[in-house]
């Protein structure tokens, strides 16, 4: 199956360049304007590359790189306005694998999707989520976005899921409030150690088979969340 890229470019012409140039070479393609409306296309479905330009409306590329890295796996090109700017700098710092000055040759960009697309495949990079992390008796399904626990479905919430799919990425490495609470409300919202809690609470009366004694989703005192597979815990130990 071909690859499929997302184009975040709110500049129409360059769009509809970009959209073409890749579909003449047999990629699926995707184009949006703005970082908010990428973010449904990658909830909804997934994508190998994604290319980013940094000057967007609303959120720009770079606070969108930095939010990308803490849900998606994908390799991400950015289109930059000037060479040697701090744009350039500022975004293979916040996880960008590769950039591309405007303007561009067609070869040039093509050059570094395939190249992009390759390292992916070739490194073991993951393009996209994996589709499943196996606790023990909770089973974190990335299809379904949902939790399985005891062969049921637990009924999370987007922002449910995205705190387990958060601290799954490292199972058993505790995570601090902060951070848990950036990967699902982003940065721009200011920190709410409320609404942190009330989520925790739901997802543990929700995955939990006691929530006042989660085995699970783990207190870690004073500094944040991790998640445990008691039964890799119990032979560890
Ligand atoms: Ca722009």
């Amino acid at each position: 199956m071909s690859a499929k890229i997302l184009i975040v470019e709110d500049d129409r012409v360059t769009l509809r360049l970009v959209e073409r140039l890749l579909q003449s070479r047999g990629y699926q393609v995707v184009g949006t304007p703005t970082a908010e409306g990428a973010i449904e296309h990658l909830e909804q479905a997934e994508f190998d590359l994604l290319i980013l330009d940094v000057g967007l409306p609303g959120i720009d590329g770079i606070t969108f790189c930095r939010e990308l890295r803490a849900k998606w796996f994908l390799p991400v090109i950015m289109l930059t306005a000037r060479s040697g700017s701090r744009e350039k700098v500022e975004g293979l710092e916040v996880g960008a694998d590769d950039y591309l000055t405007k303007p561009f040759e067609s070869d040039e960009l093509l050059a570094r999707v395939r190249a992009q697309l390759r390292r992916a495949r070739d490194y073991g990079v993951q393009p996209s989520r994996p589709d499943r992390i196996d606790l023990g008796d909770v089973v974190l399904d990335f299809t379904e976005r949902d939790a399985v626990v005891r062969g049921r479905r637990a009924g999370l919430t987007r922002r449910e899921f995205e705190v387990l799919a958060y601290l799954a990425r490292d199972p058993g490495r505790p995570m601090p409030r902060e951070q848990v609470f950036e990967s699902v409300w982003g940065f721009a919202e200011e920190f709410n150690t409320n609404s942190l809690d009330v989520i925790i609470h739901r997802i543990r009366k929700k995955i939990e088979e006691d929530a006042s004694r989660p085995r699970y989703l783990l207190t870690v005192r004073g500094f944040g969340y991790r998640l445990s597979d008691p039964a890799a815990d119990a032979s560890t130990a």
